[in-house]
């Protein structure tokens, strides 16, 4: 079997919900996520790199620049507020790297055998998805 690594990365804000530390509060990470597809190549490619690299920063630019909320984590005033003058990205998931493993490994499993996706959210804690 071979695995191909792929990276992409994008900046954005988030804060933890039912958290005691620094983390409760609005902060921003660049986030890295790489991506760890297998399978057997077909004359000598198991998939075109330019169509994976595409396929992840993709997804990855849909969360750039922006301030990634929990779904229901803020007051609805605060939310709509902040909604008018900058873009959010709801997610139904606590915003941890742990929950952004799964979720780009659930996204990009949809057209790939994903073998494991790491998510960095900073240069030395990453937290990894693996195919089980
Ligand atoms: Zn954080």
């Amino acid at each position: 079997m071979y695995v191909l690594d792929t990276e992409a990365s994008f900046d954005a804000a988030h804060f933890l919900t039912n958290y005691e530390g620094k983390c409760k509060n609005i902060h921003g990470h660049r986030w890295r996520v790489v991506l760890s597809i297998c399978g057997d190549p077909i004359n000598g490619m198991v998939v075109d790199f330019n169509i994976i690299k595409k396929d992840l920063k993709e997804l990855c630019d849909y969360f750039d620049h922006t301030f990634i909320v929990e779904k229901d984590s803020l007051r609805k005033e605060v939310f709509d507020l902040l909604n008018e003058d900058f873009v959010l990205r709801v997610v139904p998931f606590r915003t941890t790297a742990e929950n952004f493993s799964k979720y780009f490994y659930d996204e990009l499993s949809k057209k790939y055998k994903v073998l494991e996706v790491c998510v960095y959210e900073t240069p030395n804690n990453c937290a990894r998805y693996v195919c089980k």
